[in-house]
């Protein structure tokens, strides 16, 4: 008779946890240490592998943790570095790291209520939670109308999905409102707009939409042009609309971005939705992209950038970045659950049940694109609860308070000039143009910066191109906001910089 596999023993798989908890609170103890920027040659790691998957087990994972020590730390770049500047912040925590853990042992699948009822009713509940600490209006909430709300909120993996589910939904709730007849021809009429600085996954789920066949078709994925603090100008986008009306259009989606990825502006809501409304009514769907300054609406005084977000019909940010919780985790809220779902439901024989089929809970299959879903309620619920909302007011309201010295730094330097208006974060900066020298040579001398900062593995920035009045700029981006990072690293990394800038 066949045996099936030797597994761990309870005993092994506590020891064994133990050792990789200790190895985890190594790394983190000695993390600031390594080079931020991973310094391996493309390729290295795969030649240092075995080609084959080995036939006999090992029966103990010593040797992998061996291997994770000389062959993988030292290929990674480490973004919980407090020198890690780059991009935005990727935050973990402890709480967050055990409700991982908790979750891969639980090991449920939570595509239906049914299929596991807590993996459903905590992440409602942890919504609602940070849906209200947000200050998100009621009817994104379940709230007591828990799974019978017309609205509601829901872990998608990243923000790029929730776009996606956005734009479907709005395509979705568009094409009902034409005779059934019309639809499927209206589907070459269907028009999206965004800003010329949202995040390229707007784009993407064009595509994936068929909206735009490649990322250079505008002609039903429409983008509209910044004013001079680069948030989206909403006069621009009403003429567009308008024209595209007159030319037999159907406007069916727009994402506003409240923290645009070069620079964190954030589109004025309050005129955007006015605009859609006053041309096409409320049937278009209004999205918002919070991913990145979204988690500072926990703390009020940072709320003016969503002002307007009552004409949203969907609003998501990404705690993965800014508050404390490991990847992934996009946290995406609609008023329309009925668009949401009508866009994404298809119920096989095999998926019914009867709480479903009475219309008693809330089946999160609907909600997005793949069926299996994790239990990633967990990690929120376990941050939360760890620091409570004052833990993470004081997280973001640190990170702010360090970019504007890191932002006064900069100006008290003739050398540099600061690139764009903070509004949070992130500061943009670059070298300022010396008399004469053309914007090809200024852009050159920042990217030879950036570069020679970077080479020295003691910090980690990342860069962009904004648009200016004369000719694109390449700048600096410093986001701050890792765990680790406070005012010693900030000046630290200033140092760096005025030395290096010679
Ligand atoms: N939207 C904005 C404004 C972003 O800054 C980013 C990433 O930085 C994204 C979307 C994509 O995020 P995700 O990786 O969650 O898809």
């Amino acid at each position: 008779m066949a045996h099936g596999p030797t597994h761990m023993t309870g005993e092994q798989f506590r020891e064994m946890a133990g050792r990789v908890a200790s190895l985890i609170d190594r790394y983190w103890a000695g993390v600031d240490e390594r080079p931020v920027r991973a310094t391996v040659s493309p390729g290295a790691l795969l030649d240092a592998l075995p080609p084959r998957a080995p036939e006999a087990g090992e029966a103990s994972l010593d040797a992998c943790l061996a291997d994770v020590e000389s062959l993988v730390l030292p290929a990674l770049t480490h973004w919980q570095s407090a020198n890690f500047f780059a991009y935005f912040p990727s935050n973990i925590s402890g709480p967050a790291v055990l409700g991982e853990f908790l979750s891969a042992g639980l090991g449920v699948q939570g595509m239906l209520w049914a299929t596991s009822p807590a993996a459903t009713e905590l992440e409602m509940r942890v919504l609602d939670w940070l849906g209200a600490a947000i200050g998100l209006p009621e009817p994104f909430l379940f709230g007591t109308a828990g799974a019978r709300a017309r609205g509601g909120g829901v872990i998608q993996g990243t923000a790029s999905d929730a776009a996606l589910a956005a734009l479907v939904a709005g395509r979705w709730r568009t094409l009902r409102s034409l005779p059934e007849a019309d639809r499927r021809g209206a589907m070459p009429l269907l028009t999206a707009y965004t800003s010329t600085q949202a995040h390229s996954s707007i784009l993407k789920a064009a595509m994936i939409a068929g909206l735009a066949l490649g990322p250079d078709d505008h002609e039903q994925f429409r983008l509209v042009p910044v004013r001079e603090d680069l948030s989206m100008d909403p006069a621009a986008m009403e003429a567009m609309l308008r024209e595209d009306v007159a030319r037999g259009r159907l406007p069916c989606f727009v994402s506003a971005t409240v923290g645009t990825t070069s620079s964190t502006a954030a589109d004025p809501l309050d005129a955007v939705g006015a605009a859609l409304r006053r041309v096409c009514g409320s049937t278009p769907w209004l999205h918002v992209d919070a991913a990145h300054s979204g988690s500072a609406c926990v703390c009020p005084e940072h709320r003016a950038i969503v002002r307007g977000v009552e004409f949203a019909d969907s609003f998501c940010f990404n705690p993965h970045k800014w508050l404390l919780t490991n990847f992934d985790c996009n946290c995406f809220w609609t008023r329309d659950r009925a668009s949401l779902t009508g866009a994404m439901s298809v119920t096989p024989e095999y998926l019914r049940n009867a709480p479903s089929d009475a219309g008693a809970v809330v089946d999160y299959r609907d909600w997005h694109v793949p069926l299996g879903r994790r239990f990633r309620a967990l990690k929120l619920w376990f941050v939360l609860r760890y620091y409570g909302l004052e833990g993470l007011r004081s997280h973001v309201r640190l990170g702010v308070r360090l970019a504007a010295l890191f932002e006064e730094l900069v100006r008290s330097d003739a050398r540099f000039e600061v690139a764009a208006q903070r509004t949070l974060n992130l500061v943009c900066f670059r070298l300022a143009p010396r008399t004469g020298e053309s914007s090809e040579q200024t852009d050159a001398r920042n990217r030879d910066l950036l570069e020679r900062l970077n080479a020295t593995g003691r910090l980690y920035l990342s860069h962009t191109v904004l648009p200016g009045a004369g000719a694109a700029r390449y700048v600096l981006r410093m986001a701050i906001g890792a765990v680790r990072t406070g005012e010693e690293h900030v000046r630290a990394a200033w140092g760096l910089i005025a030395t290096c800038a010679g």
